[in-house]
């Protein structure tokens, strides 16, 4: 048994006998990277290893001159005599878990994830292991998600009603991942949909990955003869206090976020409608992730760290909160990109 697969180096996780990281947060010359949100896909890696769904939507984030491999979802590669691999983890477009095995020990980084169903990326894929290290951004049993058809019905009746009111309906959601999964679950026919353009250009990636979208056009390309009352805008968090939200004259605005499951959350925002919908796994979604693992030990990073792994260790695991610069959607309820 090799104990020490991987351990937190002041640069980030850090595989000894493999000598890569995964999603450093400091510059090396060989990062693993789950995602492309950007507490996890940092810029100025002297090499990048990540999924072929990911290449994308990564070199958009970390430049276009990176040095960027790719792996297919479940492909072998050996690294130092380690076996590394990648897992859907079921958060945004091209996200995996990284599953590292060396003299029969194996661990799995599971990045961000979540165990709901989601058109815009593969599902959730649990792997076996020995060591899970897992995300702990709604790891409270407060967090439990609603059906996400019951989601989308609430966001229609908004639209339809803010129609009904004359005013435009002005949706604020993380660029990558969330605008695009809600834009999948949007239904086109209540009215014409628009984009913001941080939001649409992470559109053009998901559509050139096969991803089916409803059609979306471009703020920034729309006439003046557009009748604003009528649509259905999807922005950024960013975008909310900027003069680019004048154009549209009376709006109504919420904010779709797994925060927004906490009474004041809203109004923390100064949002007229918050939607619970999230790209993190609830509470129930994250013990039965950990548990179809089979691991023993478990690690456990950003969000609700301590509270998960007391309620693991309480179950009997070997569990530990540890300390990584990983935000989950904290960074969206500060109202940045992520
Ligand atoms: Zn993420």
């Amino acid at each position: 048994m090799y104990e020490t697969l991987l351990q937190l180096a002041p640069q980030g996780l850090y595989c000894p006998p493999g000598d890569f990281f995964v999603d450093p947060w400091q510059p090396v010359p060989r990062a693993v990277v789950t995602h492309a949100h950007s507490d996890h896909a940092r810029p100025g890696m002297r090499a990048y290893l990540t999924v072929r769904e990911g290449e994308a939507t990564l070199r958009a984030r970390v430049g276009p001159d990176a040095s960027i491999q790719t792996l297919a979802y479940g492909e072998p590669l050996r690294v130092n005599g380690v076996e590394l691999s990648l897992y859907p983890a079921g958060h945004i477009l091209g996200a995996a878990q990284v599953r590292v095995a060396y003299r029969g020990e194996v661990w799995v980084v599971s990045g961000d994830y979540k165990t709901e169903a989601d058109p815009t990326c593969v599902p959730f894929e649990p792997v076996r292991c020995h060591t899970f290290v897992t995300e702990a951004t709604f790891g409270l049993p407060i967090y439990r998600w609603r059906p996400q058809a019951e989601v989308f019905a609430g966001i229609h009746r908004w639209w339809r009603a803010n129609q009904e009111a004359g005013r435009a309906s002005l949706l604020f959601a993380y660029a990558l991942g969330k605008a695009q999964r809600i834009l999948a679950g949007l239904d086109p026919s209540i009215g014409p949909i628009f984009c913001h353009g941080a939001v649409e250009r992470f559109n053009g990636v998901y559509r050139a990955a096969g991803v089916a979208l409803p059609p979306a056009a471009y703020t920034g390309a729309a006439g003046r003869e557009v009748d604003w009352s009528r649509a259905l805008i999807i922005a950024p968090p960013a975008a909310q206090a900027s003069a680019w939200t004048r154009r549209f004259g009376e709006v109504s605005t919420a904010f779709v976020s797994g925060w927004m499951r906490i009474r004041g959350a809203r109004r923390r925002r100064a949002v007229d409608r918050g939607f619970v919908l999230s790209d993190h796994a609830d509470w129930p979604g994250l013990l039965a992730a950990i548990a179809a693992t089979g691991a023993e030990r478990v690690w456990v990073t950003h969000g609700y760290s301590a509270v998960l792994a007391r309620w693991l260790a309480e179950q009997g695991l070997d569990a530990r909160a540890i300390a990584t610069r990983f935000e989950g959607e904290q960074g969206a309820a500060m109202g940045e990109e992520g």
